[in-house]
């Protein structure tokens, strides 16, 4: 299927008919330690949207690639969106995808100070009719199993999961000699502008060195087969709950 953005308005017509599944990718535009590239979690969901879009009918929207990250504000080329602003457009962006017809939306989110927003504008967006918003924080909603049987590490912030990820993706952006590991406990959710670097030392949280090109891809195909898994079900009108 064609992605959403490759499409005339006509052409629209007929392949928004062929499915009531669009698929939206939520990323983010911060630092990822000095080995891996800005935009690490809008490249990944992204890879496994346009899987999903050979795959399947469901429709792809282009990514929307600044989130929320305040955490990493102070780093260079980080460019941080506020929660408000990211709600308003969430909830335009899902309720023109409602307009056209559409009763699924599965949001494929990379980044974990998008969840929040994402939850607000999904409350918002469905209040009318039988509309369905599914949010899938693709770094622990799927590839799970796969996770534990490869990763040796912690999962984190530019750690050995993400490194593997992109390693496999797109192994040109990954500079492995700059790869240092930090991981910076704390109890209890510390929050402070003042503290963030000192709570993420080089925007790492745990250790990238162990990542591997092999591991990033069991983990991607995994991440794949579930996602197409739940497309196809909200294609039969199947949810996945179970009572
Ligand atoms: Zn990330």
């Amino acid at each position: 299927m064609p992605l959403w953005s490759e499409l005339t308005h006509k052409q629209f017509i007929g392949a928004s008919n062929n499915t009531e599944v669009a698929v939206l990718v939520t990323g983010a535009l911060e630092a990822h330690g000095e080995h891996l590239p800005l935009g690490t979690d809008t490249i990944l969901p992204e890879y496994l949207a346009k899987r999903v879009a050979e795959r399947t009918k469901a429709l792809v929207l282009p990514p929307i690639p600044v989130g929320n990250s305040w955490i990493f504000n102070t780093f260079e080329g980080t460019v941080s969106i506020t929660p408000q602003t990211l709600i308003a457009l969430y909830t335009d962006v899902m309720r023109a995808v409602f307009n056209h017809g559409f009763r699924y939306i599965v949001v494929l989110n990379g980044h974990g100070g998008n969840v929040s927003p994402l939850q607000l504008a999904a409350q918002t967006a469905t209040e009318q009719s039988e509309r369905v918003v599914i949010i899938v924080n693709w770094w622990i909603d799927l590839g799970e199993k796969a996770r534990r049987e490869v990763l040796e590490t912690y999962e984190g912030h530019a750690a050995e999961d993400e490194t593997s990820e992109v390693m496999h993706v797109r192994p040109d952006l990954v500079d492995m000699s700059s790869a240092v590991g930090g991981r910076v406990e704390s109890r209890f959710r510390v929050i402070s502008a003042a503290y963030r670097e000192e709570l993420y030392p080089s925007a790492v949280w745990g250790d990238p060195k162990t990542a591997s090109a092999e591991k990033g891809k069991v983990i991607m195909e995994a991440a794949e087969e579930e996602l197409v898994r739940l497309i196809e079900e909200l294609e039969r009108g199947v949810l996945p709950i179970k009572h």
